[in-house]
């Protein structure tokens, strides 16, 4: 893959050395950086096309190192954490990441997470953000008159199930967590839990569940969220 630059930051060089490694096999080129501070100003100065960020780094944390590049760019980020850190994952997600791996993980996932993160940077520079028509496979959303169509056929939605769909649309291929979904959708004042989220959830995913497509755009994190997958 000429010209997508990967920027890699983590602080064990047995990991760096295996991410490396891998891409530079599959032709991806990249740059390397141990701490946090180097990270943002590498992601300054190099403009990379995504980045692979170990949260647990030596001098700043990664989500702080999310949060200041999300000052500037919405350059794809996938978070890599320990098995045990799903607090520091949604952390990071909430910060502005896009994907997380967990360590320990096979070269063939991380390969699979690029992929769908190229496939969003793609899809922002087309610029098809501003169209008034989401496709994404058999999945139709018209946002000017609110029609949802699944492989052609109308899908009815409550006015929240709708809502929840476009907000995963918009942000297809990346990792919403539940209190993102929640504040979206029901904003901060209201106690609107986990639980009722997932019976939301699981309605939507039943009507949309007309092809087989259908069972695979809308991913579940267990314990982090809900991701709509770009197929
Ligand atoms: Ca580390």
């Amino acid at each position: 893959m000429k010209d997508f630059k990967i920027l890699v930051v983590e602080d064990d060089k047995s990991i760096q050395n295996l991410i490396t490694t891998t891409l530079r096999i599959h032709e991806y080129s990249y740059l390397t950086s141990q701490t946090g501070k180097d990270a943002v100003s590498l992601c300054a100065s190099h403009k990379p096309d995504l980045i692979l960020l170990d949260l647990g780094l030596p001098d700043i944390d990664g989500s702080e190192v999310i949060r200041i590049i999300r000052t500037w760019t919405n350059i794809p980020i996938i978070v890599i954490s320990a098995r045990d850190e799903d607090t520091d994952k949604i952390t990071a997600l909430d910060a502005g990441a896009d994907d997380y791996l967990t360590k320990p993980f096979s070269v063939e996932e991380m390969l699979a997470r690029i992929r769908v993160a190229q496939r969003r940077a793609a899809h922002f520079q087309n610029a098809e953000a501003e169209n008034t028509m989401f496709e994404n496979g058999g999945l139709q959303i018209d946002y000017t008159s609110g029609i949802v169509k699944m492989d052609g056929k109308d899908v009815h939605l409550t006015p929240i199930e709708y809502r929840i769909l476009c907000l995963l649309a918009r942000n297809a291929g990346k990792i919403l967590t539940h209190s993102y979904i929640i504040d979206h959708i029901w904003g901060t004042a209201v106690d609107t839990d986990i639980v009722s989220l997932r019976v939301y959830m699981t309605a939507l995913r039943k009507k949309l569940k007309n092809s087989d497509s259908a069972e695979a755009l809308i991913q579940t994190h267990v314990g982090i969220g809900y991701q709509m997958i770009r197929l």
